[in-house]
């Protein structure tokens, strides 16, 4: 089908990407994270365009394609399955969406761990619900995001990514329970220290296979414990304790990738601690401490990252830093005090190039407000 991208627009939605503060694998462990959407986002025009069921989506530097509502199905293309997923998911519950045209912009930097496919999912979600009046509240929209990329895309991706991009709110992280999915806005207040997003460009494509494996060493470990545990059903209920009394029974492997999720979780506590506090020196202690985790004990880092995470190390005026997203590249997370901003930038740029004879990209970001209305 041929698909339109010229139509009066009745709404925009800006829909952001996010980063993680701290807490790494620990969501899919039941534990806490602490993200918070960014102000890179994905912007989506909507109108209604009085068919029955045929869908027009365009995406500025994908493709478009048109789609009939009744009939919704896989496709081959890998990008469509965001959109088929997502309308998927609706049409479970509400048959109210009609035919309508999107067309989609990003200014997210692709492949750099800062969940444009989140983005994606939730803004077409939230924008068809106002479109529409569906009546879905932001956790319906949150869930149904998570589950279309679980079906369409084939991710199996906890739910912190879709609830960053939904539920955040400006100058602020969310400290989230991945286990009952309460949530709480916490300040972040970090002048004169800005957020530095160094952008490794390794995208290793280990990263999914490892992170099946992981996922399996701390379901091992629960197993083990649960011998004289029976009441814990994952790490979040696992205390040091129980582990190190468990530990003889357990790999060497799988005893540090137990340690590391508890130890996470703790961070993430402390961090929020830390930062009601306004105490920096420890906010930015406790990033390199989980950098020390993630590529010691979890072992999900590279090269790349551990080089940039030393490389900050050389500069008191940066707190802290360590490597965000699921792992093996990615962009690592520096406190850079404002005034040097520019040369870290500019050195550390250098540094990487000699090692690496790669181009770093460097961005500061922002946290910043959920999807929403433009
Ligand atoms: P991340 O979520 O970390 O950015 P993913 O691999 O989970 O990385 O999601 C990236 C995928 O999301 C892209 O390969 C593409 O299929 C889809 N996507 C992201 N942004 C857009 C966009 N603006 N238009 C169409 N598809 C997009
Ligand atoms: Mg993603």
């Amino acid at each position: 089908m041929q698909f339109i991208k010229d139509f009066e627009p009745e709404i925009t939605i800006a829909s952001p990407g996010r980063i993680n503060f701290i807490g790494e694998h620990t969501d899919y462990n039941m534990g806490y994270v602490l993200p918070t959407a960014i102000e890179n986002k994905i912007v989506f025009k909507l109108a209604k365009n009085n068919s029955e069921n045929i869908a027009n989506v365009y995406s500025v530097g994908y493709d478009g394609f048109a789609l009939d509502l009744n009939n919704i199905s896989r496709s081959n293309t890998e990008w469509e399955n965001y959109v088929l997923g997502v309308l998927s998911e609706i049409s479970k519950l509400t048959d109210r969406v009609k035919g309508f045209d999107c067309t989609i912009e990003s200014n997210l930097p692709l492949g750099s761990g800062l969940s444009s496919s989140a983005a994606m999912e939730c803004g077409l979600a939230f924008g068809l619900n106002e479109l529409f009046d569906l009546g879905l509240s932001k956790l319906t929209i949150v869930e149904l995001s998570q589950r279309a990329e679980h079906g369409y895309v084939g991710t199996q991706c906890g739910i912190m990514d879709q609830f960053a991009s939904v539920m955040s709110k400006a100058g602020n992280v969310i400290l989230l329970d991945c286990q009952s999915l309460e949530y709480q806005h916490i300040p972040i207040d970090l002048r004169p220290y800005k957020i530095i997003m160094l952008n490794t460009k390794v995208s290793h494509n280990l990263a999914s296979s490892e992170y099946n494996t992981r996922k399996q060493e701390c379901e091992e470990g629960v197993a083990l414990i649960k011998r004289t545990n029976p009441s814990i059903s994952s790490l979040r209920d696992v205390t040091r304790e129980m582990i190190e009394a468990s530990k003889h029974e357990m790999t060497q492997t799988v005893y540090n990738r137990c340690s590391f999720i508890i130890d996470e979780n703790k961070r993430v506590l402390e961090m929020v601690k830390a930062l009601k506090e306004k105490d920096l020196e420890t906010v930015g202690s406790i990033l390199y401490e989980a950098h020390d985790g993630i590529s010691r004990l979890y072992e999900v880092s590279c090269s790349e990252s551990d080089f940039l995470v030393d490389f900050s190390k050389g500069y008191s005026d940066v707190l802290g830093a360590r490597q965000t997203g699921g792992g093996f590249g990615g962009c690592t997370l520096n406190l850079v005090h404002e005034d040097i901003v520019d040369i870290f930038k500019k050195e550390a740029a250098i540094a990487y190039k000699s090692e690496f004879n790669v181009d770093l990209e460097a961005f500061e970001v922002k946290p910043s407000g959920g999807t929403a209305i433009v």
